[in-house]
C-alpha cells in the first residue's frame, strides 16, 4: 500500500430518535456532519429494550437516493408500494434504490432479545434520481464470509482478497461503486483493505475498539478517512466495525426529510408527487 489512508476526523455518534420513536445512534446526517458525499446518513440501531424500537418506521416515502439496511441481530419486516414484502433476518442486507419514489414501512422485530443493525443512505447522481425503484435483498447465506487469521470479514459490497483469490460481495450495479465490509477482529487481529483513490471512506466501530491507520477509534465512533489507496485496521482487545467507501458524486444536494434531489424545485415536485399519490 503505497499511499495509506489515515483518520482525518473522528465523530462520536449522537443518540437520536426516528420513525415512530426508534432510538438509534446517528453519525452522518447530524449537525456535526450533514453529509459525506456520497453518503447522506448513517444510523446504528441496537438495543435490548423492545420499547426503544418496536413502533418501528411506519409507512414513509423516499425519492432520489438509496437506503441500505444491514441487520446484525433481530429482524426487519418491510413492505412497500410496489407490493414487495419480506423479512430481513440477522446478517441480511437490503440495498434499496428508491429512484423516482417508493413508499414503504420498516418494522423491527427482536430475535432472542436482540435487535441491531445499520441503515446507510447513499446518494444517486442526477441521471439516476428518477430511475425505476430497485431492490437487492440479500440473504445471510449469500454474504461471503472470509475467515483470515484473527479477522472475519463479511463482504456486502466490493471485494476482498481471500486465501484462494478475490471474493466479491453480492451487491452490484450501484452508481457510486461502493465498498461495504463488516470487519470483526479478534484480539491481536489486523486487516488491510485497498480502497480506490478518490473514494470517500469511513470506518464505524460498533464493538470494542479498533486502531484505524494508526489512530484508536472507540465504540460508537465514526472515523472519516483521508484519501489514499488503502487502510489498515488492527485491534489489541478485539473489535468490530463497518468499512464503507464510495465514489463522491459532486453535485448540489437539496434535501428535505426522505427526499434528496439536486434543486429545491425538484424537492417541491417530490412533495407534490407524494401528496398527490404519484409515487
Ligand atoms: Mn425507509
Amino acid at each position: 500500500m503505497s499511499n495509506p489512508r489515515k483518520v482525518s476526523r473522528i465523530i462520536l455518534s449522537q443518540i437520536a430518535s426516528d420513525g415512530a420513536g426508534v432510538k438509534l445512534r446517528r453519525s452522518i446526517g447530524t449537525g456535526q456532519i450533514s453529509e459525506l458525499d456520497p453518503f447522506l446518513l448513517l444510523d446504528n440501531f441496537g438495543t435490548e429494550n423492545p420499547d426503544d424500537y418496536i413502533a418501528g418506521f411506519p409507512s414513509h416515502p423516499h425519492r432520489g437516493f438509496e437506503t441500505v439496511t444491514y441487520m446484525i441481530d433481530g429482524q426487519m419486516r418491510h413492505k412497500d408500494s410496489t407490493g414487495a414484502e419480506g423479512v430481513l433476518g440477522p446478517g441480511s442486507v437490503q440495498w434499496m434504490t428508491a429512484g423516482r419514489g417508493i413508499v414503504h414501512s420498516e418494522m423491527p422485530e427482536q430475535t432472542e432479545g436482540k435487535m441491531s443493525g445499520f441503515q446507510l443512505w447513499v446518494n444517486l447522481p442526477a441521471k439516476d434520481k428518477m430511475c425505476k425503484p430497485r431492490y437487492q435483498n440479500i440473504d445471510p447465506e449469500d454474504v461471503p464470509v472470509v475467515a483470515l487469521e484473527k479477522a472475519t470479514l463479511r463482504v456486502l459490497a466490493g471485494s476482498v482478497k481471500g486465501p484462494d483469490g478475490m471474493i466479491a460481495g453480492p451487491v452490484t450495479g450501484v452508481a457510486t461503486d461502493p465498498i461495504y465490509i463488516d470487519v470483526a477482529l479478534a484480539p491481536g487481529g489486523g486487516y488491510l483493505h485497498k480502497i480506490p483513490e478518490g473514494h470517500t471512506a469511513f470506518v464505524y466501530v460498533f464493538e470494542g475498539s479498533i486502531d484505524v491507520g494508526g489512530r484508536t477509534v472507540d465504540q460508537h465512533n465514526l472515523a472519516i478517512l483521508s484519501d489514499g489507496n488503502g487502510i489498515s485496521l488492527s485491534s489489541e482487545e478485539g473489535g468490530r466495525a463497518i468499512l464503507v467507501a464510495g465514489r463522491p458524486i459532486g453535485e448540489p444536494v437539496a434535501r428535505y426529510g426522505p427526499f434528496v434531489m439536486n434543486s429545491n424545485e425538484e424537492i417541491r415536485q417530490a412533495v407534490h408527487d407524494f401528496q398527490t399519490g404519484n409515487f
